[in-house]
């Protein structure tokens, strides 16, 4: 089913308020497997809104409307839903009762313009309004075209839409929508989309959505079907489809972090590890530390930031350190492999950087990482090059440092 989200006034147009009712329905109506076809905002005039709902329902079944439902003269939305859909609008008697109530309960007059919030189109469903006075309203017109309109203010839409909303429309697309979650590292956004370029072209069910948060990319798998082992049937080949193309990059499956996925591969591989840190100062420690039982496995963290300290519990040379610099290959694998030695773990895992501000060469720029690693007897180290601030730059080599060994132990 293809829908429109149509916001309403005058105020939006003018950027004076943010129209944040369209973020809020357009993920709700995704994860419900609803089609966002379009978003529009339109002003608080009769022939614009009800260009609106034509135009609309050029290529959509349904269209979400917020705002517009207020007592005064330009809310104009439900009178607009009556004059396109060709319905009279009525008093709802109910609705009537209870906005008069209102009123008597917060001890403020009530005005003709509040008995104009109780008129609705003749056969509309009303949605109550809990947490105001104007209710919402479901309007089924002809050929299978709803309109729903809710209220502006997003404390009255949000739990309309919940309520009642919500319900309806899963009552809509009869079976069940079920989810798959992969996660995804060290793959951006844009190379996902351009990989999978075909298979979310020509997607009807199961559809594939990715969504991309800092360093953390997931695809979401969805589909529609009368049981849930149905749903899972559908979403099998489309999964083994995108693990053969984007394997090396997924990490994981639902709710699940980058830390605990490590870690459970060290307790399953049964290899110790221990670290040492320059510029991400402990960060890497800390994270795999959020994973009850990694003591298991985890056995030393270092913060090694002067030289004297990486001399003095790593062992790394003095002569890495004079002819090579902190920031290097050879550092870092010296790094790596003391903090192994010093511990007797497994596996040594080193991060030595520039995080800046300040403190960059022209051969060392701020963002320049490496990351040493020692996996019994074997030691080497990977040159990055991050973006970003301080802080940044310091996260993100602490996750790529988490996806190295990850990538160490698959
Ligand atoms: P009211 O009864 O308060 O007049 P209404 O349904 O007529 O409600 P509007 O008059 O269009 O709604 O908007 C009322 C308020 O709701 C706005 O001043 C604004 O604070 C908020 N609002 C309206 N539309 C949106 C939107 N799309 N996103 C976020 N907030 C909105
Ligand atoms: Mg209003």
């Amino acid at each position: 089913m293809n829908a429109e989200i149509i916001a309403v006034g005058t105020e939006l147009l003018l950027g004076d308020i943010v129209n944040t009712n369209g973020q809020f329905l357009a993920k709700e109506l995704a994860s419900l497997g609803i089609n966002v076809y379009r978003q529009r905002t339109v002003g608080d005039n009769e022939e614009r809104i009800l260009g609106a709902f034509k135009d609309a329902f050029s290529d959509c079944d349904l269209i979400i409307t917020t705002g517009g439902l207020g007592p005064t003269k330009d809310d104009m939305t439900k009178e607009m839903v009556c004059k396109f859909f060709n319905k009279e609008l009525i008093l709802h008697r109910e609705s009537f009762k209870y906005i008069e109530e209102y009123f008597e309960r917060l001890g403020r007059p009530f005005s003709e313009n509040n008995r104009k919030q109780a008129l609705f189109p003749e056969d509309a469903e009303i949605l109550p309004n809990p947490n105001g006075t104007a209710p919402g309203a479901i309007i089924k017109g002809t050929d299978g075209k709803t309109i729903i309109i809710l209220p502006g203010p997003p404390k009255e839409m949000k739990p309309m839409f919940n309520n009642y909303v919500k319900p309806y429309i899963k009552k809509l697309s009869d079976g069940i929508l079920y989810s798959k979650v992969l996660r995804l590292f060290g793959i951006g956004e844009s190379h996902m989309a351009e990989c999978l370029d075909d298979i979310i072209e020509g997607q009807t069910n199961p559809t594939v959505a990715p969504y991309a948060k800092e360093m953390d990319v997931t695809l979401r798998i969805t589909a529609k079907a009368d049981s849930e082992e149905e749903a899972i049937k559908l979403i099998e080949p489309m999964e083994e489809e995108i693990r053969n193309r984007l394997n090396e990059y997924i990490y994981g499956e639902g709710d699940t972090t980058l830390e605990d996925e490590v870690a459970k591969l060290l307790i399953a591989n049964h290899k110790t590890i221990s670290l040492a840190e320059s510029c991400t100062g402990g960060m890497v420690s800390s994270m795999l530390v959020n994973y009850p039982g990694v003591s298991e496995v985890f056995l030393e963290g270092a913060v090694t930031y002067t030289n004297e300290a990486k001399m003095r519990t790593l062992k790394v040379k003095k002569e890495t350190l004079d002819r090579y610099t902190a920031v290097s290959e050879e550092t870092a694998i010296e790094m790596a492999e003391g903090i192994a030695r010093r511990t007797g773990s497994n596996i040594g895992i080193s991060v030595t950087g520039i995080a800046g501000p300040g403190g960059e060469t022209e051969e060392q720029p701020v963002g320049l990482v490496y990351i040493g690693i020692y996996n019994d007897g074997k030691v080497r180290a990977e040159k990055l090059n991050f973006q970003g601030n301080r802080s940044q730059i310091r996260s993100r080599a602490a996750l790529n440092a988490l996806n190295f060994i990850r990538k160490e132990l698959i």
